[in-house]
């Protein structure tokens, strides 16, 4: 089963007197493990496509199947239970509360869906560990690198053990190197977790290390290609 399935999804969004389209009959299929990344110029749609996929927005007609689950036939509370137990959402800031160390954003989060606090300190120490900051769980946000903060987001995202994992420009602040290590973490916690993952990148020099590529361009999407090594992609 595709853990992802956009099907002719359309998202117009008002604009003056008429609309604008941002999404133009987008068909996307991700599987459970399978690494997309998605370029195209800025305004392309592409933040507007994870965010129908994420569910965060409604598109104007098409469905959004979750891991199997028509998200557009439910309600509010349903999409919202949806979201917190299938989707992970990883944005380029990413937006860590200033007070709380690494594990403590890892915990709330998980204590918040119901688990025991007992149960999420041991998932949040296991992940922490998985992203390389097993040294670095008492730290706060001001004591991490902007590349540790990252860590720390996709570990936070990853709490819920989500079935689509969707990563907007995620190393859009960092330098390359950095850049380099998140998008290989990606890689391995895609594959571990078996995650469908969508990630929106600038850097297409990482491209071949994700499965596919899907280009944006105007609301239209091109269907995905292999991303083979030293392919281009523009
Ligand atoms: P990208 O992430 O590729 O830069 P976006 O999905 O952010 O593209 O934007 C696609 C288009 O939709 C752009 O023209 C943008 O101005 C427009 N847009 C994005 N969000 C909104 C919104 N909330 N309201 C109206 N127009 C929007
Ligand atoms: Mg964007």
């Amino acid at each position: 089963m595709t853990a992802l399935n956009l099907i002719n999804v359309t998202l117009n969004y008002p604009d003056g007197e008429g609309t604008m389209t941002a999404l133009d009959a987008v068909n996307l299929s991700v599987h459970p493990g399978q690494f997309v990344s998605l370029v195209g110029p800025s305004g392309s749609g592409k933040s507007s496509l994870l965010a129908v996929a994420a569910t965060l927005i409604k598109p104007t007609s098409g469905l959004v199947m979750i891991d199997g689950v028509d998200s557009t036939a439910l309600t509010e509370k349903e999409l919202a239970t949806l979201r917190r137990d299938k989707v992970g959402i990883i944005f380029q800031q990413p937006n860590l509360l200033a007070s709380l160390t690494a594990a403590e954003q890892l915990v709330i989060t998980d204590h918040l869906r119901g688990t025991s606090l007992r149960t999420a300190r041991v998932r949040a120490a296991e992940l922490l560990e998985l992203v390389g900051l097993g040294g670095s769980a008492q730290k706060r946000p001001h004591q991490l690198s902007g590349g540790q903060r990252q860590r720390v987001n996709i570990a936070r995202a990853l709490m819920a053990q989500p079935k689509v994992l969707l990563v907007d420009e995620p190393t859009a602040a960092l330098d390359h190197d950095r850049s380099e290590s998140i998008v290989r973490l990606l890689r391995d916690v895609c594959d571990e977790f078996n995650v469908a993952t969508i990630m929106v990148t600038h850097d297409t020099e990482f491209v071949p290390l994700t499965d596919a590529v899907a280009s944006m361009r105007d609301g239209v999407l091109t269907a995905p290609v292999p991303a083979l090594p030293g392919v281009g992609v523009h």
